[in-house]
């Protein structure tokens, strides 16, 4: 009972792999439909499961959004489309026959990075700093959901009161102001509506000092966001990934920001090691653990 097929789906793409014994064997993937249609959804699913699950015993789901009892519902509503409250286990279990597990991306990408750490620790939190800003969090060896499978969205804890409005509808979240869109957009006021979080990172490497001054504010609002972590919930390692976490020199900026807080907010801090095709992984092993 331990081939999977592992399904990851993401606001731009979504992927497939087939993994057995945690090795991928196979991947695919397709373009996210933008339609707020559920059937648009269900045309996805079955063209990426179809043919590939004849080899799986059973499906792992990693989605963006919050998963709940197998429904798929949106924090942000901007994303997917605007698809809400979508039946994403019984969909996935229609069309494959197979026994389903269904979770969070980036619980399942922070349980692969707990699952790749090569100490023996308990208590750990995974921050993926990418188009948005999400966590994965391990506290005693177990991976938390929560009780509305909403735990570890850490890009929604308050950086900013007077900031701006972020997707959530709360003023001023961690994501609204170090997430590569965030960066991205600070970067269009300086260099116009071209502009993205990959510009001005650009920008930063070439030591622009308006660049550096915006990922220098991402950096430290990460930064505060480890603290909050480390003193909340005593982690002992902070995992950074996502496009924007694993960027040159940014781990170094939110180090510097970390080492000036008090030793109680401080954790140990590493850049992720399963890179894109954690979602995935992470939730074949996840699903497994489930069985055991
Ligand atoms: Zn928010």
């Amino acid at each position: 009972m331990n081939s999977c097929l592992a399904i990851d789906i993401g606001g731009t793409k979504m992927a497939a792999a087939l993994i057995c014994d945690g090795v991928i064997s196979y991947l695919t993937q397709i373009k996210t439909p933008s339609s707020t249609r559920p059937e648009a959804m269900d045309e996805a699913l079955t063209e990426l499961i179809s043919g590939l699950d004849k080899d799986a015993d059973f499906i792992a789901v990693a989605s963006t959004g919050i998963i709940h009892n197998g429904i798929l519902g949106a924090l942000n509503p901007v994303n997917l489309g605007g698809l809400n409250n979508y039946p994403l286990k019984s969909k996935v279990q229609e069309i494959s026959q197979r026994p389903v597990y269904v979770i969070n991306d980036a619980q399942a990408a922070g349980w692969a990075e707990y699952k790749s750490l090569p100490q023996d620790i308990s208590n750990m939190a995974f921050i993926t700093i990418s188009t948005g800003v999400g966590a994965g969090i391990v506290i005693n060896n177990k991976l938390l959901t929560g009780s509305r499978g909403i735990a570890g969205h850490a890009g929604h804890v308050l950086a900013d009161p007077n900031g701006s409005r972020c997707g959530c509808g709360r003023r001023g979240c961690v994501e609204s102001i170090a997430s590569g869109t965030a960066i991205g957009n600070a970067g269009k006021v300086l260099w116009g509506e071209h502009c993205d979080g990959k510009y001005v990172y650009k920008k930063f490497l070439e030591q622009d000092p308006q660049a550096q001054k915006i990922i220098q504010r991402s950096a430290q609002t990460i930064a505060n966001l480890v603290a909050d972590l480390s003193i909340t919930l005593d982690v002992e390692q902070v995992v950074l990934g996502g496009s924007i976490g694993l960027a040159p020199g940014y781990i170094e900026l939110v180090r510097h920001c970390l080492d000036e807080f008090p030793p109680a907010h401080q954790s140990r801090l590493s850049t992720a090691a399963c890179g894109a095709d954690a979602g995935l992984i992470g939730a074949a092993q996840w699903a497994l653990s489930l069985q055991k």
